[in-house]
């Protein structure tokens, strides 16, 4: 990153929302459920699937986590009521992980059942490290009485290695991501290179062990890799899926459709945008020169 977008990362904590809220436009589907679920239906026409994400994360309070839930359970409903093809994504934090593990297991349960009753599918989200043993742990415990749930492995994290091996044993259903949140090096790869190869060693094992994997990247390095392990491993189309986030690399989105992969488009929605905001913008290279613009300037 130059000097110039480490400043404006770094004014970023005083950017006035409503800027940031510019500029987080492409990578939400809005503050309502209607909003995602027409969104779902935008990409559904153009042949993706989706996967929708309630915003929020870190919940303080029961309440707040209940309330979460019951808005897990309204986006399912929503998702067979209009027949569109898409799962959910969780957070654990947004569901009382930081309260009471227990009582997050249990919040995580009443959705897998309110899923299951409409043959759908969770994804628990993978947050920051001292999140990690608690989610594999919860996601090991409700597997055992639900099949449609699966896992997010982070390949910048040291430690990932063994636990896709041990995934990988439990035939569990895994999306591969890089990894978002800025993690101290001792327990993360830093450099680029390093984590696309990680990646690609993660992506090796799983593939290996015939796992379904959700391939979660918009780097061509590990999408062609990707591809070329899928081909050479006679994967069928069904077996496996390429996942994106909304708003970003769309060309490459559809071109992926256009040569016949499964593609999923992470779709978040809610009130509580800004904290995903952030971190999109953030990891966005051309970003210091969007909110600069919009800050200063002619953005039309
Ligand atoms: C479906 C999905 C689910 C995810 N779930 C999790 C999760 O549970 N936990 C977690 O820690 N992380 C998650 N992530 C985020 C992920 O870890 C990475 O931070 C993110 O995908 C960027 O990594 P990349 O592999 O695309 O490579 P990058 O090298 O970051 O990106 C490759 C290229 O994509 C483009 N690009 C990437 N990001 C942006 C952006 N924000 N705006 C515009 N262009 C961009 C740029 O052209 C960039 O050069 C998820 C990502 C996806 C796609």
């Amino acid at each position: 990153m130059n000097i110039f977008n480490q400043l404006i990362v770094t004014l970023l904590p005083v950017t006035p929302k409503v800027v940031v809220a510019r500029f987080a436009k492409p990578y939400i589907a809005g503050e309502d459920l209607a909003d995602a679920i027409g969104t779902v239906k935008t990409l559904s026409a153009a042949k993706a699937m989706a996967t929708i994400d309630v915003l929020g994360e870190d919940v303080t309070t029961r309440e707040e986590a209940v309330a979460s839930k019951e808005e897990c359970n309204r986006v399912l409903a929503a998702i067979a009521e209009n027949g569109l093809d898409s799962n959910i994504s969780i957070k654990l934090t947004q569901l009382g992980l930081k309260i009471d593990t227990g009582f997050c297991r249990e919040n995580v349960e009443d959705i897998l059942e309110a899923a299951k009753a409409r043959d759908n599918f969770v994804r628990i989200d993978m947050e920051d490290h001292t999140c990690t043993d608690d989610t594999l742990s919860i996601f090991r415990a409700v597997r055992k009485k639900y099949a449609n749930v699966g896992i997010v492995i982070q390949a910048y994290l040291r430690r990932s290695e063994s636990d896709i091996r041990q995934l990988a044993e439990e035939k569990a259903n895994v999306r591969l991501c890089k990894g978002i949140y800025v993690e101290p090096a001792e327990i993360a790869f830093k450099k680029r290179a390093e984590v696309q190869q990680n990646f690609l060693r993660l992506l090796g094992i799983l593939l290996g062990a015939r796992c379904y994997t959700g391939i979660a990247t918009h780097d061509d390095v590990l999408i062609d890799a990707a591809k070329q392990m899928i081909q050479h491993l006679n994967f069928a189309r069904g077996e496996y899926e390429f996942q994106m986030l909304l708003g970003v690399r769309n060309e490459k989105r559809n071109e992926l459709i256009r040569d016949g992969h499964r593609l999923r488009v992470y779709t978040p929605y809610g009130k509580r945008w800004y904290a995903y905001s952030v971190r999109r913008l953030k990891e966005n290279p051309q970003m210091a020169w969007y909110v600069f613009r919009a800050m200063f300037g002619n953005s039309n």
